[in-house]
């Protein structure tokens, strides 16, 4: 019993909470949960976090990101969605380094697991795709991560022929197979910079890996409109000829569906990612939130880029997930935050196909975050999980644990990254992204 650890505080799943509680970990899986007294009487180890006041919850799951646009975070502030791609996000992307995409990748990673992230979904670019999947595996994080598939309207430097490119993609799906901590994804960007071809091939080999299909869809008006000129058709409607739904895909954003769409997506169990502060500082829109839920469709939180966002800040997600759906419905009781934390967590699980993650229970993965919240905001607790949504920070995390490996303590991060910073500081002295192409 000597790798055993227990976490000590109050358990907080999405479904019922334990005053008093701990949880027992050993290598990567939770072993025991129960109050703190019946633990401690079963396990007997020194090695013991956490107090009475702390909250324990499950890791949040992001479902969608892109830790490489990283150094580009701040150089893009205020631009409608199709400029701020081709300004600074495709040059950039198009003309990373190696080493600068691995810092880039490095950075997004460690700030997501600082907000308490322990699972993302995350898109790369279409350079140096290993590069990437080895910043994940070092980052500690769990995710699903694809190499960025285009081969049409980007960048002379990253545009790829559809044959080598999935060539690549296959080769990386089985080198990152389904049931790792890194399983690769198929990542096509969208429509417009992917030929039909691409989009069906994407998805049929992510079908055959037992691997998830990736995208955008619906994000932007003004992209639904081009994408209306190449198809003919609007965005989900689109991608249902090009085989693009089904339970093996999650569609990122989805802000403009109508009804037919909405049915689309259902019938298919089409999995979908909310992105509330990315869709906010685009000013993309309000997503249909709403109308998703009351249909029973399989949806998750996400912070998407440091361009598109300022950062990822799961915490931020949360909130502006719900006040957006108050605001827009004008009723309080929109997204109340019990079914924010839900989305957050296993609502995330589920939409990228887990199922050990999510939620504490024995068996699952030790995916946990630990906060002690002994901020001025933390007085009085009623309720954890308003606390939690409603007024909570990353300043609030102590400790992260990802597959059991204790990644942050009391509130520090493991890593050493000064590296990393120094290159995205140099990075912006330089903006690269003006003068590469
Ligand atoms: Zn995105």
């Amino acid at each position: 019993m000597s790798s055993i650890r227990i976490i000590r505080g109050k358990i907080v799943n999405p479904y019922d909470i334990i005053n008093n509680g701990a949880i027992v970990i050993e290598g990567d899986i939770i072993i025991a949960k129960g109050t703190f007294d019946e633990i401690s009487e079963r396990y007997k180890t020194d090695n013991i976090i956490g107090d009475l006041r702390s909250l324990i919850l499950p890791g949040f799951v992001n479902t969608h990101s892109h830790a490489v646009q990283t150094l580009f975070r701040g150089a893009a502030d205020d631009k409608e969605l199709l400029d701020w791609l081709e300004d600074v996000i495709l040059p950039g992307e198009a003309t990373l380094t190696e080493e600068e995409l691995y810092a880039s990748c490095r950075i997004g990673y460690a700030e997501m697991i600082l907000s308490g992230i322990t699972t993302t979904n995350d898109m790369l670019t279409g350079n140096h795709a290993r590069t990437g999947m080895q910043a994940a595996v070092d980052s500690g994080i769990r995710a699903r991560v694809g190499k960025m598939l285009m081969d049409r309207n980007v960048p002379l430097q990253m545009l790829g022929k559809t044959d080598e490119i999935m060539k690549e993609a296959n080769e990386l799906a089985v080198e990152y197979p389904k049931g790792g901590r890194i399983q690769y994804s198929f990542t096509p960007r969208f429509i417009i910079t992917c030929t039909d071809e691409l989009m069906r091939l994407a998805s049929a080999a992510a079908k055959k890996h037992g691997l998830m299909f990736h995208t955008h869809a619906a994000e932007n008006r003004k992209e639904g409109d081009t994408v209306r000129e190449f198809t003919g058709k609007g965005y989900i409607d689109a991608m249902d000829h090009l085989d693009g739904l089904g339970e093996h895909v999650i569609l990122a954003h989805c802000v403009w569906t109508d009804k037919y769409e909405q049915n689309l997506l259902r019938e298919t169990n089409t999995r979908i990612s909310h992105n509330p502060s990315s869709n906010s500082k685009l000013a993309s829109g309000i997503a249909p939130v709403l109308d998703y839920i009351e249909q029973d469709m399989i949806l998750g939180l996400a912070t998407d880029g440091s361009p598109a966002t300022g950062g990822h800040d799961f915490f931020l997600e949360m909130r502006l997930a719900t006040f957006l759906q108050k605001a827009r419905h004008k009723d309080p009781k929109a997204l109340p935050a019990e079914k924010v934390f839900e989305l957050a967590t296993i609502g995330g699980a589920k939409a990228l196909n887990y199922d050990n993650i999510g939620l504490l229970e024995v068996g699952y993965k030790a995916d946990i975050v630990v906060l002690n919240p002994t901020h001025p905001s933390a007085y009085p607790m009623y309720n954890p999980i308003s606390y939690i949504v409603y007024t909570a920070t990353s300043r609030d995390i102590s400790d992260v644990f990802i597959n059991g490996v204790h990644l942050i303590k009391n509130g520090i991060l493991l890593q050493d990254m000064s590296r990393y910073y120094e290159i995205a500081d140099r990075y912006a002295e330089e903006r690269p992204f003006e003068n590469r192409i």
